[in-house]
């Protein structure tokens, strides 16, 4: 063989079958062969294990899809691109023409605009509700005939808990399946509850360092395998190497949470007892409106803190900006801590009824706590609550 044909065919280095690597290797390739045709056409046709083209399977994703699988309680899962692509691939896989979706004022704003913009221009109608209101839900079940319930729990910016044993039973009694976005509350939690696929942005917690986007849903196998044939020709696949380091942030994913998590609480008390702050929500928190129905369902409350200054906008653009640990700018979970505005928090697409459900005021700031030393953590809060006030 000539150079040229070389550099095309580098030489195979086979791994001896009793010798393993302790970390598993990123597979970086698209394409997969068999030795022959006919174990070709029966790997595509199911029959036999194997993998052919990244786009529908590769082994670094596979084993990061098992691993997510497993942390929430179920037995597939697919991982896609981004948090969002999850999102959008998903309702676009589960629904059709005519269908209508439950989704909620409380939720991540994206999540809103593929209900209502994109499912809508095929027809797909949706109502949307207050994840607070029950009566709401069971009136929207009994009366239009749903296909699915998206919701999350806690919510995106200012953590209400979704009663998801409620939810879910409402939602099987009518004949609707359930779609939860479980970012907030992360992999290893509300897996015992009833709910058909469970959604997450890998981007966050399950990586940890904002440093990689992904995405994810996790199910019960037979209830994914309409989906598999649906996100293989959409595409949103994920890069077997942002697997890779998704796969390496899983390893440190519960001391991380567990470490920012008792950290947010700290922050959140601190805030709590300070004269500018008219409420604090974080789900860890006894004054938290919905703490009963949070300890029940959680073991862990997650790294965001969410706060209304009495002062309002400005206030909140002093505090933020006098922080010097917190990254002023979007996502959460992430090693680092990071701050939102009231101005950043800004939802356009809300009527001014859903504006008054979303509980996002003039002065509500939101908090993803970090794993920065907790009592840096405490002084850099302390300062910009004086530069909040001042
Ligand atoms: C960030 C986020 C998403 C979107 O995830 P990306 O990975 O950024 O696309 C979806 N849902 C929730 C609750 C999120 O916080």
């Amino acid at each position: 063989m000539k150079k040229p044909t070389r550099v095309n065919h580098p030489p195979a280095v086979h791994v001896p079958p009793d010798n393993h690597p302790v970390v598993a290797p990123i597979y970086q390739t698209v394409k997969f062969e068999f030795e022959s045709v006919e174990e070709t056409v029966r790997s595509l046709r199911g029959e036999r294990p194997g993998f052919f083209y990244m786009r529908a399977a590769n082994p670094t994703t596979r084993q990061l899809e098992l691993t997510l699988a497993s942390l929430q309680d179920r037995d597939d899962c697919l991982a896609t691109a981004s948090g969002v692509n999850v999102i959008a691939q998903t309702l676009i896989g589960l629904t059709k023409q005519g269908d209508h979706v439950l989704g909620f004022v409380e939720t991540y704003g994206p999540t809103r605009q593929i209900i209502r913009r994109l499912l809508g221009r095929f027809g797909v109608t949706h109502t949307l509700l207050s994840i607070e209101d029950l009566p709401g839900i069971e009136h929207a079940l009994s009366t239009t005939p749903t296909r699915l319930v998206m919701f999350e729990s806690p919510t995106n910016p200012v953590t209400k808990i979704a009663d998801i044993e409620a939810i879910t039973r409402l939602a099987r009694r009518h004949g609707a399946v359930t779609v939860m976005d479980n970012t907030f509350a992360g992999l290893h939690q509300h897996g015992e509850y009833d709910v058909d696929y469970f959604l997450h942005s890998l981007t966050k917690y399950a990586s940890g360092s904002g440093d990689v986007m992904g995405g994810a849903v996790i199910a019960r196998a037979e209830l994914l395998k309409p989906l598999r044939a649906e996100f293989s020709v959409l595409g949103g696949v994920l890069d077997p190497h942002a697997a890779f380091l998704i796969q390496r942030g899983l390893r440190t994913y519960f001391v991380r949470y567990r470490e920012q998590s008792a950290s947010a609480l700290q922050v959140a008390e601190r805030l709590a007892r300070h004269p500018a702050v008219a409420r604090v929500r974080y789900p860890g928190l006894a004054a938290h409106p919905q703490h009963a129905l949070a300890r029940a369902q959680m073991r862990d409350f997650g790294t965001i803190v969410s706060f209304d200054l009495r002062a309002g906008a400005e206030a909140g653009r002093r505090f933020t900006e006098a922080l010097q640990l917190f990254a002023k700018t979007a996502s959460l979970g992430s090693t680092e801590s990071l701050v939102m505005a009231p101005q950043m928090l800004k939802s356009r697409d809300l009527t001014a009824e859903q504006l008054v459900i979303s509980a996002v005021t003039e002065g509500t700031v939101r908090l993803s706590i970090g794993l920065e030393d907790r009592d840096d953590l405490l002084a850099d809060v302390d300062r910009g609550l004086a530069a909040a006030e001042a």
